[in-house]
């Protein structure tokens, strides 16, 4: 096997800083620059969204003429920008379509919570436009990288549309599922947007599930290699359909070609001892800083009188069915009836919103709602909290666990995904573990983790090593960008 330097080309709907909704930002920023580090050539490709501020990330037109890219019949002009990944020698490359990328919401608008009516066009559009700008810039990387539904037909159309250009021909495509449960799935009609032959996308081929465009299976099925963000989530979307999706029986065909890779922690973002966005650092050997954060985030919260004896649970979370959120609603009453305080950070299904700003209304000495998009109050919730709630009803790998592990904050969360391959349970008879584990999605084996988390932070000394060890752990990217490494060597073609 060859082990140069390879030239990768990374596709994605969100990287942060420029935008984000998740984690599929931080993943793709940590896993760019990582691979970069290890000396790699990489470059990132990623829509241009209306709040991607052209003047703070100095963005650049690519000195070519506007792209033709057709959708089926229809001819859409676009424009490719350039700027430099902030802190890192990567290069982005922005696809500009006004029509398409120039709204308020990045899927959904945001005054509806609905995802937009054409993602299907504006994410063919962009897959397609990806190769476009590659062969436009000249950069010809051994290896495509796509993330997610939205970059799905990436590989799709690399076997596809372009298996003749010479300039595609020599490029591998390693597709990595970010979370399944987003699919992409758009009735009959969008086809006919694929611009390919009727025998190729239409019913019973690798573009069709269950009557519909799948914008996912068709990445699955076409890319060389496949990875996702744990080894048990590998392993869950294979199983069952509360976890495939409906795609297990897809996954299954692809079992030798799927690698799960667990995410890593990027220290230059979350680390308490450097963190600028707390506002104090700290150390396992010298916790007072946390302390002080504590009360920070306490008083944010508007909580009298300030005790800080009493435990902070934190939740920062997308607002979705997936993230247990109905779980902590069931548990609300049991509690809010013990000497706890709650603050949560999220956006989402306005349902959730509703009914947790009806309890933040009933509990209002307790529980302490934030529904925004706030990067800073992300780290303050981090590090002020005592406990971090995961009740996930799955999760791919999740980040916020392992954030928390590193501020000194211990979660209590669902064994699932990527939360079972980062957090063991409390042994309190051997002093082991780093955190509080509940097995089965269940409202009463979440209260009964709930409170033996708080009752354990009782105990100061017990406490202490708990957060300890989980800070002590190390979530480095490096060895994790490694292993993607050796997948795209073996999704190269040569
Ligand atoms: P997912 O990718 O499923 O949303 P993860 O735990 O993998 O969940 O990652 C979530 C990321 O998004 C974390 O960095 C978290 O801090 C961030 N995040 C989620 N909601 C918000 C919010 N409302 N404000 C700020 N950051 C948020």
């Amino acid at each position: 096997m060859k082990t140069e330097n390879l030239k990768i080309a990374l596709i994605t709907p969100e990287i942060f800083p420029l935008a984000k909704t998740g984690g599929l930002a931080d993943v793709c920023w940590a896993l760019a620059k990582n691979l970069a580090l290890l000396g790699h050539q990489v470059k990132v490709i990623l829509p241009k969204y209306k709040n991607i501020d052209e003047g703070l990330y100095n963005l650049t037109s690519v000195n070519s003429p506007p792209l033709k890219i057709a959708l089926g019949s229809q001819v859409e002009t676009i424009q490719v920008k350039s700027c430099q990944l902030p802190d890192s020698s990567v290069e982005c490359f922005l696809i500009s379509c006004d029509k398409y990328f120039a709204r308020d919401g990045m899927y959904q608008d945001p005054t509806t919570g609905l995802d937009y009516p054409d993602n299907d066009e504006r994410f063919i559009l962009f897959s397609k436009a990806a190769l476009e700008a590659l062969k436009a810039v000249g950069f010809q990387p051994d290896v495509i990288n796509p993330h997610e539904y939205q970059s799905a037909l990436v590989p799709a159309f690399l076997k596809t549309i372009y298996q003749k250009d010479s300039f595609f021909q020599s490029i591998g495509s390693a597709f990595t599922i970010q979370n399944i449960a987003y699919q992409g799935n758009y009735p009959k009609e969008s086809f006919a947007k694929l611009g390919l032959p009727t025998e190729l996308a239409s019913e019973k081929t690798k573009f069709e599930h269950k009557g519909k465009l799948c914008f996912l299976k068709a990445g699955i099925l076409y890319a060389d290699a496949l990875t996702t963000v744990s080894e048990t989530y590998a392993v869950e979307i294979q199983s069952t359909h509360d976890f495939g999706y409906g795609l297990e029986d897809v996954i299954r065909q692809r079992n030798l070609d799927l690698y799960g890779i667990l995410n890593g922690v990027d220290e230059t973002e979350w680390s308490p001892e450097t963190d600028p966005l707390i506002p104090y650092n700290y150390s396992k050997d010298d916790l007072s800083g946390k302390k002080k954060n504590k009360q920070s985030l306490w008083e944010k919260c508007g909580f009298v009188p300030l005790n800080l004896e009493i435990p902070v649970l934190g939740i920062i979370s997308r607002l979705v069915a997936q993230k247990g959120l109905d779980l902590l609603e069931e548990i609300a009453e049991d509690l809010f009836a013990m000497d706890v305080k709650l603050v949560l950070l999220g956006t989402g299904d306005k349902k959730h919103e509703k009914t947790l700003a009806d309890l933040e209304k009933k509990y209002s000495k307790k529980f302490k709602c934030f529904f925004t998009f706030d990067d800073k109050l992300a780290h303050l919730i981090e590090t002020g909290s005592d406990i971090y709630l995961m009740p996930s009803r799955y999760e791919p790998c999740g980040l916020n666990q392992i954030y928390s592990l590193k501020y000194g904050t211990v979660p209590v969360l669902r064994y699932t995904g990527g939360l079972a391959d980062t957090i063991e349970n409390f042994d309190p008879k051997k002093n082991t573990g780093s955190g509080f584990v509940f097995m089965h999605y269940d409202p009463l084996e979440f209260l009964e983790a709930v409170r033996w988390a708080i009752e354990t932070y009782k105990n100061k000394k017990v406490w202490e090593d708990l957060m300890k060890r989980g800070m002590e752990k190390d979530f480095s990217w490096r060895s994790a960008a490694e292993k993607y490494v050796e997948v795209f060597r073996l999704a190269r073609k040569s």
